[in-house]
């Protein structure tokens, strides 16, 4: 069964259409790169999808089930999980606690449980040494390593990712695509990124990029087609 379908979704803010009828269907183990210029609609949609916004027209089904109606923390409950441009960890917290509370909100496990489940997701993202650490003295790329965390320990079938890559160098981008790649493979979930410019290594490890324009997707391939489009090439590639 198709894990995402977005069907025809319209989204108006005031008197402007910010998505103009999209449709789109995500799979297990696909990592879709979501690419467009500034003001396309890839935050709009992704809001539509995890639930900040009602569309005005069109459905969102998750596993088959119309999720249309439900808020965001019913979605994440389902499995459809995101991850935050902007890291917003409770500083005080250590970095272990910080993920329990991921696995105790959305995972559906008994405390004892979201520990275990917390240490390993933390080891799985390369945190192991930080787990006692207050979140608040992480680095920033640690920082996004830690909302990737907390994301997945609530157990993701959809993993959705704001921008994640933002602020990092291009080493950290690459290990980032990389974890993200691998998680998406032997958990068998998908991810849908949204990419912001100059992010070539996400566009070219994604398994499909969808290309939006003005509310629309213009263009959907394999990255080597996407990487051809005239579109992509300028917003992406500088040229
Ligand atoms: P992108 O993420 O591709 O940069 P957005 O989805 O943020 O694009 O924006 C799409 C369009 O919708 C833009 O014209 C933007 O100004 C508008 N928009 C987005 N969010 C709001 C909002 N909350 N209120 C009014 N207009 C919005």
């Amino acid at each position: 069964m198709t894990l995402l379908r977005v069907q025809n979704v319209v989204k108006r803010f005031g008197g402007l259409i910010a998505l103009h009828g999209v449709s789109l269907e995500v799979e297990r183990g696909e990592f879709v790169a979501v690419v467009g210029p500034n003001g396309s609609g890839k935050t709009t949609l992704l809001n539509v999808i995890n639930g900040v916004y009602k569309p005005d027209n069109g459905r969102v089904y998750f596993e088959g089930r119309d999720v249309t109606d439900l808020p965001a923390y019913k979605r994440a409950k389902l499995g459809m999980s995101r991850a935050f441009q902007v890291p917003r960890p409770f500083p005080e917290l250590t970095v272990l606690e910080n993920v329990v509370v991921g696995a105790l909100f959305n995972g559906g496990y008994d405390l004892a449980e979201a520990r275990e489940v917390a240490k390993e997701v933390l080891g799985y993202v390369g945190l192991a040494k930080k787990v006692d650490e207050p979140a608040g003295r992480l680095t920033f790329n640690e920082m996004r390593l830690l909302e990737l965390a907390r994301a997945l320990a609530g157990r993701p079938k959809l993993l959705m990712l704001d921008e994640v890559m933002a602020g990092l160098n291009p080493a950290e981008i690459d290990s980032m695509v990389k974890l993200i790649k691998r998680i998406v493979e032997e958990r068998n979930i998908a991810a849908l990124s949204l990419v912001e410019h100059r992010m070539k290594a996400v566009v070219q490890l994604a398994t499909r990029v969808v290309v939006m324009h003005q509310g629309r997707i213009v263009a959907e391939g394999p990255p080597d087609v996407a990487l051809n489009n005239p579109l992509v090439v300028e917003v992406y590639l500088g040229r």
